[in-house]
């Protein structure tokens, strides 16, 4: 199932989309949800697995939204900072500014920030390109994981049993503001830093969340081309040791870190610009476009 949240006239609420038929489903209590726990309660009630096979939706969705009628939002309601996990990818490690010795230490203990709850945008904002502040635009192409229970202290092998869904982040990162601060939380959280969308696809339907083909395009040239299976902490130890101590909520979001090809990565680097265009997609996901206002 795909969740949505979306904005029509003055009204913010959640939904479900279906996107062959082009169509997405809501009802009175969906419309009125606030936090992602009332948000799982309900879809638990909705018995999905049958929803769309039979004639079960009727009664339980009372409402219909053309997609072309509504703002999609970004789908999530995080109760802390997005958490981040940073070079989770062998390749990045290294063309960013990386050694093997680099990654032997990451390999022990992951790297995790956050950024701020401030920054996310949906599927249909812009990203502002903050030129007065920086003049290194990046992208991160990232698979997005939402906690489904509280979550704490879990074993690694149950870490996935408390996962809701899945969907598309792109990390965006102001790459001379990172480095001049010594510390990376400023340079990833300007407004608008968090492109998030455009749905969460739950975990039942996505299955392995470390096998996902990933892709970023600017302007329709490929960037960045990878799978999830590359990552050097998979999503079960991330939850596993990000909930050692710190309670993950329904709701949470983790960004579980970007694969080679970001523009800072190229000599000379290739920066982001006004007007771009770029593109995430992740395999049984979808597709997160974002425009460079
Ligand atoms: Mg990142």
């Amino acid at each position: 199932m795909r969740i949505v949240r979306f904005s029509q006239n003055e009204e913010i609420g959640f939904g479900v989309i279906d996107v062959e038929k082009n169509m997405i489903y809501s009802n009175h209590d969906l419309m009125k949800v606030v936090t992602y726990e009332e948000l799982i309660g309900l879809i638990a009630e909705l018995n999905t697995k049958d929803l769309f096979a039979s004639e079960l939706y009727v009664g339980k969705f009372t409402s219909e939204f053309v997609p072309d009628s509504v703002k999609l939002l970004a789908p999530v309601v995080p109760t802390k900072n997005i958490l981040c996990i940073g070079k989770n990818y062998y390749d990045h490690v290294l063309e960013f500014d990386g050694s093997l010795d680099d990654i032997e230490r990451i390999k022990e203990n992951p790297i995790f920030f956050s950024k701020a709850l401030s920054s996310i945008i949906g599927p249909e904002d812009e990203i502002d390109p903050h030129t007065e502040v920086t003049k290194s635009l990046d992208y991160e192409a990232e698979l997005g994981v939402i906690i489904g229970k509280t979550c704490k202290n879990v074993s690694y092998e149950e870490a996935l049993d408390y996962v809701f869904g899945y969907t598309i982040i792109n990390d965006v990162t102001a790459r001379d503001v990172q480095k001049r601060h010594q510390q990376w939380f400023l340079g990833k959280s300007f407004d608008t830093f968090c492109p998030i969308g455009p749905w969460v696809v739950t975990a039942d339907e996505i299955g392995n969340p470390n096998d996902l083909a990933i892709t970023l395009d600017v302007n329709k040239e490929r960037r960045q081309e990878s799978n999830t299976s590359l990552m050097i902490h998979d999503i079960a130890k991330q939850i596993s040791i990000l909930s050692k101590g710190m309670t993950l909520n329904p709701g949470d979001v983790i960004a579980t870190g970007t694969p080679k090809g970001v523009g800072i990565g190229y000599e000379p680097p290739r920066y982001l610009a006004s007007q771009d265009v770029v593109t995430i997609n992740i395999n049984k996901i979808g597709t997160l476009t974002n425009k460079i206002k």
